[in-house]
């Protein structure tokens, strides 16, 4: 019997087996081999590390994972490939001030450092964006890494710190009463004094099997990764109104992602993109932001996943 059985591998179950190691617990973690793999979202993620403009109920967490970063790699003792480069997200109209104002102030009084920009300051900061820019907030902490990296990191930690990783999947639990006692794998039982539930947005179905209906909703994104091109972007990019994302990786591509649904077939969870029409409206999107457009005018591959909110 273990303290506890966490099923999923993503960056949430990782980091949860992980913590749970350290402190001492005997953890067993189960996802499929190699897991992150297609299609979890730790696998699709663009890797975007941003402390600004997220649900006020996050400020807590995101000013805990903006100092704990830095020093992650070596905590978990593996590459995160997390950088600074900061997080810029802009306005193109003036009667959007205001609001950036206003966001900023209540960002800063919970702790968040993030500060506002003029038309001078985001030049400076990101020379290659539109100069029809009319300000920013800026969080300098900010930055991306590599979801797949960060991922395996948390994992190989936990199993240093003395967590199995049982390469299968959950089929259902170990009921007794109204308490979970355990999991189902195959023909196989185990018992452990606490589940976690983290199989991302698996989860649902499987909190179904105890009745549960999770408060959780599930889009699928689309992303588009250029071929590479010179030193564009530091910081990663956002902007008011655009479902746009911008992030230039370390080996010069660009990564635009930020919100375009992918539209699929009804009932088909996964799988790649496949509307080209979209997809170049949202490539489009990402050359408007940048004054050389041919800098990063070709698509090398695109791809969407699901992920739960
Ligand atoms: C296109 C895209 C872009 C994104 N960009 C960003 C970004 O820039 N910045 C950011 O912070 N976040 C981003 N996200 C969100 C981020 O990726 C997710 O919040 C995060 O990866 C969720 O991790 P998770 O562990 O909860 O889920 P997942 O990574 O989906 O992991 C769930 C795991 O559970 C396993 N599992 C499922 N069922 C079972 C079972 N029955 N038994 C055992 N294992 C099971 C799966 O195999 C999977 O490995 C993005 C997401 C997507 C899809």
């Amino acid at each position: 019997m273990s303290d506890a059985i966490v099923i999923g591998a993503g960056v949430i179950g990782a980091s949860i087996a992980f913590h749970l190691a350290r402190e001492g617990a005997w953890v067993a973690l189960f996802d499929d081999p190699d897991a992150p793999k297609e299609p979890s979202a730790s696998w699709a993620s663009a890797g975007g590390v941003r402390s600004q403009n997220r649900d006020p109920r996050e400020s807590q967490l995101t000013v805990a994972a903006a100092a704990r970063w830095p020093s992650l790699a070596a905590d978990l003792n593996a590459e995160t490939g997390f950088r600074r480069g900061g997080h810029l997200h802009v306005i193109e109209r003036g009667s959007d001030l205001t609001a950036l104002r206003e966001r900023i102030e209540r960002e800063r009084a919970a702790g968040i450092a993030v500060e506002f920009v003029d038309t001078r300051r985001v030049r400076e900061i990101a020379p290659a964006l539109a100069p029809s820019i009319v300000a920013g907030a800026y969080t300098a902490d900010d930055g991306q890494a590599d979801p797949r990296a960060t991922t395996r990191a948390f994992a190989s930690a936990a199993i240093a710190c003395g967590s199995v990783f049982i390469r299968r999947r959950i089929d259902g639990f170990v009921r007794g009463g109204d308490r979970v006692m355990g999991v189902v794998a195959g023909r196989e039982t185990l018992l452990a004094t606490t589940t976690v539930l983290a199989a991302g947005s698996w989860s649902m179905r499987l909190a179904a099997e105890l009745g549960l209906a999770l408060p959780v909703k599930v889009r699928s994104y689309q992303m588009l990764l250029t071929t590479m091109c010179g030193p564009t972007l530091a910081p990663t990019i956002t902007a008011v109104d655009r479902a746009l994302s911008l992030k230039q990786l370390a080996d010069g591509s660009v990564l635009i992602g930020g919100g375009v649904a992918r539209r699929g077939r009804r009932g088909q969870a996964h799988g790649a993109c496949t509307e080209i029409k979209r997809t170049r409206k949202l490539g489009r999107r990402g050359r408007d932001r940048s004054r050389d457009s041919e800098d990063i005018a070709r698509t090398k591959l695109v791809w969407s996943r699901r992920r739960q909110f």
